[in-house]
């Protein structure tokens, strides 16, 4: 059921908050011991939530979001309840206040059902980086869910919920929607707030939505967007949404993203969907984004050093595991020991190759550089945006991969991300909507496609994507 769907069926009377609620728990009790989406069910809590919800309910008063359960990634701090960023160090954390968006769906009554699986502190493509192993995609279980919110992408395409949040720093939300054939959200930097997110890369780290929906979209986005006092990097959107008809639309498509290394059945999925906005009369114009090829490498620059320094954090002293060392290394050795014992394979990765490009004497020829590319990638994004409205591509190179195919070699799982960092490292709202099936191994396996707009500009975003959704159901 999407968000919409509950709604109605509450206020048609046909189901209780509770029952609802008892739904959602009895699928993932019988559902999830195959997929592994959540790593945590707020069972006794939201059953609690959902009775008071069916106590105070008023059709008239209430949004449509209250009494809704709704899946949180696991690196997105909700007050009692663990928040473990799927490491090892965090693994018996408790949060002690709300995230910003959690706390913003609470206020509309919005309710816990479980937190989900990730990639450890958001890090992969795949799921596979979890302390607490991976989550399978829903569509067939010997492939990954794509990551790092696979556990929210993959609960949603399981129907375990009817929404669930995501973060997003260099595709997280999105290439996991793609591989599960789900609608993924990243909004505009700043767009909703990262107060209460668990930090990887800052200047890239951005919350958003997974649904079935785009219309779902719509329905949580208002609630949790805007400006918040505990985020200095938050702003409000523009609040115009699509100001046009569908046939004054212009549409970009970038060439250097249908070149080498794109699946041709993925090509042709995306393609097909194009032609759908073509036949509305929409102009459909080749765009070059010149630099674009480059943004997978400023990525994997600026990432790691962002990353190096937010998990400095985890001493072993202030947040989650502390290991005592025996020698008498002092204070010193214990970091050593905490750090080394609780962070995962790919988590150390990125620290030392973000502590060395930020090092003294690499600095300027790493860290700065990569700064100075982001800003050329940003303005061939400006200049692409004087000629179209939206940019559109696939979301993936390739169909879901199978566990362990990329596990051996960071490289070709970096890959996954070469159309998704873009959106990151310039700020921009990016939506994955799913455009159609591709059959391989005799499994129908999911193609998504994505539509980026500029800054601000989250409500056309999410107009232009309801119009392929609306026509082709
Ligand atoms: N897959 C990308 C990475 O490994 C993106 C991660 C993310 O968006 N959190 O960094």
């Amino acid at each position: 059921m999407t968000i919409k769907e509950s709604v109605k069926k509450i206020q048609n009377k046909e189901t209780s908050f509770t029952e609802l609620m008892e739904y959602y728990i009895a699928k993932i009790k019988n559902k999830d011991t195959d997929i592994h989406s959540f790593l945590y069910v707020n069972e006794e809590a939201a059953l609690r939530e959902a009775k008071e919800a069916d106590d105070n309910y008023s059709s008239d008063i209430h949004g449509s979001l209250f009494g809704v359960p709704y899946a949180v990634k696991d690196n997105i701090l909700t007050d009692g309840i663990q928040a473990t960023a799927a490491s090892k160090i965090l693994e018996n954390y408790i949060s002690s206040y709300d995230a910003t968006v959690v706390l913003k769906i609470k206020g509309e009554g919005g309710i816990i059902i479980g937190k989900t699986n990730l990639d450890e502190f958001a890090m992969g493509s795949s799921t596979e980086n979890s302390a607490f192993g991976p989550t399978k995609n829903p569509l067939d279980l010997s492939r990954v869910p794509g990551g790092s919110s696979g556990g929210s992408a993959a609960a949603v395409a399981a129907g375990l919920a009817p929404y669930a949040l995501g973060t997003d720093t260099g595709g997280s939300i999105r290439q996991p929607a793609a591989f599960c054939g789900v609608v993924g959200f990243k909004p505009t930097y700043g767009a909703v707030s990262r107060h209460g997110l668990i930090a990887m890369a800052s200047s890239l780290d951005q919350a958003g939505t997974l649904t079935q929906t785009v219309e779902d979209v719509k329905i949580i986005f208002p609630t949790i967007a805007g400006k918040d006092d505990m985020d200095a990097t938050s702003g409000n959107i523009d609040e115009e949404g699509l100001k046009k008809d569908p046939s004054d639309l212009k549409i970009g498509v970038v060439k250097e993203f249908f070149g080498e290394g794109l699946d041709s059945r993925v090509e042709k999925k995306v393609r097909d969907a194009i032609d759908i906005y073509k036949n509305m009369g929409a102009d459909i114009k080749e765009i070059s984004l010149p630099n674009a090829s480059l943004g997978l490498a400023v990525y994997y620059i600026i990432m790691p050093s962002e990353v190096s320094s937010n998990l400095a954090r985890y001493d072993g002293v202030r947040y989650g595991m502390h290991q005592k060392e025996n020698h008498p290394g002092g204070l010193w050795a214990n970091y050593l020991k905490t750090r080394g014992d609780g962070f995962g394979e790919e988590a150390k990765r990125r620290i030392m190759l973000g502590t060395y490009t930020l090092s003294a004497g690499y600095y300027d020829a790493y860290y700065l550089k990569a700064q100075k590319v982001r800003a050329l990638i940003e303005q061939d994004i400006d200049n692409a945006f004087k000629d179209v409205d939206v940019i559109i591509s696939p979301t993936t190179p390739t169909l879901p991969f199978k566990f362990g195919e990329k596990t051996e070699d960071p490289l070709s799982m970096y890959l996954s991300d070469v159309y998704t960092v873009i959106a990151n490292l310039v700020g921009l709202p990016a939506i994955s909507i799913p455009v159609g099936n591709v059959k391989e191994d005799s499994v129908e396996l999911s193609v998504g496609m994505q539509i980026m707009a500029p800054k601000k500009k989250d409500l056309m975003l999410l107009d232009v994507a309801e119009l392929f959704e609306k026509e082709i159901n």
